[in-house]
């Protein structure tokens, strides 16, 4: 069956092209899917901006498009075990992690479809009898979404849950990597009744698939999450027809642990923090900010754990963490490390690939924890996306404020402490879209996620999320209209 989803049908890439799908795990073929191009892309977006200027969706009611989401939720929740096994495979990721995160998929969406009607605009008091003035929130019409691999149908639903719930139509392109669970997303919207056209899917690469959505005019909003220098690329492109923009990029998060934290939370949450899919986490803790008196024994802790986590697939009982995304990823991994421990930075553990030969064939690389780290170094500053732990020490609170918030990122952030006032003060001055304290990781779908600074523009999830995909209408109505005489004739 292809694997395009334009105006209700499937349909195969126009140039005929294929691509090979690999589990990262072991390298074995998964399938063999379309390899779309700019020609594919375009025709979707005729057909999203058909559904949306000549069909119903846009105006039928928020609450028949919240039902439609909460069809949704229960389809995705009883695809449960297709949807995670699809994903172990694309990714190499556990598949126990792969069902949590389809439970988080299902939350999304319900978050979504419970919101859609709420707040549907105000009434403004202008101070005059004769004038209804109504604040009205409408869709922002066609929508392209552009998503990464790391969280593959997650990240696509933090996308089109809030974009269907406001009315918008969209064009949707999953990373190439990783396209398996959007593909069975389409299938689902279309068990559920949307109508044709208004969800349209394009599997392909970024400069021929993707791209067409930052470039078409036809196209009125871009919600990108991936990387900084594509998002940039993103940004300038979609200028040109001076599009709204929503981006996600990385991050480079710290992780603060005052002496006076609880010793051995503190301690297991580090771990997690950066190691939890290996580092491929935009919100990963992969730069530990730890109080000097703390260091020696905190950090010799660390590294006994660190080298005890098990490598395995996605079906491996025994597996705490899966490979990295590709073979090219492994390569920037090992080219950031190899600069920071050229950089000066210690080599504490990790620092090279398994040697046991059952990941062999895998894209594995070993939780890896870098020492004596400064904040001018390459390595506390670039985003690694692998499992790559950055040290640094801090000697007060100050200090350990600015060493935070010493970065191009903003994205998230931790700080432990038992005191519960500093804990406040110092995540109050933290330049971060999230911040955890005493905790690292967890998130729900109604609260807002995003970036400061370079980690992005916009909001997801929460209220906020839901207004990225609404347009702001002003409606005045006179209802006592009669000639004003401004001029004389
Ligand atoms: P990436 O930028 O390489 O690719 C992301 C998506 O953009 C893919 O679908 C890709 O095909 C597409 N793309 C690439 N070039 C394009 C172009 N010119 N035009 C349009 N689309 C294009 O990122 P990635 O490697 O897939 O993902 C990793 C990055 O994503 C990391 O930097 C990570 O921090 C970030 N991320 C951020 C969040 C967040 O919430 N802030 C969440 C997940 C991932």
């Amino acid at each position: 069956m292809p694997e395009n989803y334009i105006a209700g049908r499937w349909v195969g890439a126009a140039a005929g092209a294929r691509r090979e799908i690999r589990c990262p795990a072991d390298g074995t073929l998964v399938a063999e899917i379309d390899e779309s191009g700019p020609e594919d892309t375009r025709a979707a977006i005729a057909a999203a901006r058909a559904a949306f200027d000549d069909g119903a969706w846009p105006s039928t009611s928020a609450r028949s498009r919240g039902d439609l989401l909460l069809r949704v939720a229960d389809l995705l929740e009883r695809d449960t075990a297709i949807i995670a096994r699809a994903e172990a495979l694309d990714t190499g990721k556990r598949y126990v992690e792969a069902e949590f995160d389809v439970a988080d998929v299902v939350s999304v969406f319900r978050h979504f479809g419970h919101i859609a009607d709420d707040e549907a605009g105000r009434v403004v008091d202008t101070g005059n009898p004769d004038v209804v003035s109504r604040i009205v929130h409408e869709p922002v019409g066609v929508c392209g979404l552009i998503a990464p691999w790391n969280y593959p149908l997650l990240q696509v639903a933090w996308k089109v849950a809030p974009c269907l719930a406001a009315g918008n139509t969209f064009v949707l392109k999953p990373s190439e990597l990783t396209p398996h669970t959007a593909i069975h997303l389409m299938k689902v919207l279309e068990e559920a009744g949307l109508p044709a056209g208004v969800a349209n899917l394009v599997v392909g690469d970024g400069p021929n698939a993707g791209a067409p959505l930052s470039e078409d005019p036809r196209v009125d909003l871009v919600s990108f999450t991936g990387g900084l220098a594509t998002g940039k690329r993103i940004m300038a492109t979609a200028a040109g027809s001076v599009k709204k923009i929503a981006l996600e990029l990385g991050g480079k998060n710290p992780n603060i642990v005052f002496a006076d934290a609880d010793y051995d939370t503190a301690l297991d949450f580090a771990l997690t923090a950066v190691f939890l899919h290996s580092g491929q986490v935009c919100s990963a803790g992969a730069r530990l900010v730890v109080q000097e008196e703390l260091h020696d024994r905190f950090v010799a802790d660390l590294v006994t754990r660190a080298q005890q986590i098990r490598l395995g697939g996605p079906f491996d009982d025994k597996a705490e963490t899966g490979p990295l995304t590709s073979m090219a990823h492994r390569d920037k991994v090992e080219a950031y490390v190899a600069a920071g421990i050229a950089e000066g930075a210690v080599l504490r553990c990790g620092g090279k690939r398994p040697d046991d030969p059952a990941l062999a064939d895998g894209s594995y690389y070993l939780p890896t924890i870098l020492d004596g780290c400064t904040s001018e170094m390459s390595v506390t500053q670039d985003e690694s996306f692998g499992p790559v732990m950055t040290i640094e020490t801090f000697s007060g609170e100050d200090d350990a404020v600015r060493i935070a918030n010493d970065s191009i990122y903003g994205l998230a952030g931790a700080v432990w402490t038992s005191d519960a006032g500093r804990a406040q003060r110092v995540a109050g001055r933290l330049r971060m879209g999230t911040v955890w304290i005493n905790d690292y990781h967890p998130y729900v779908a109604q609260a807002e996620w995003g970036g400061y600074k370079q980690s992005g523009i916009g909001r997801e999830l929460g209220r906020a999320g839901l207004e990225e995909y609404r347009e702001t209408k002003h409606v005045w109505h006179n209802i006592n209209p009669a000639p004003q005489h401004w001029f004389s004739v």
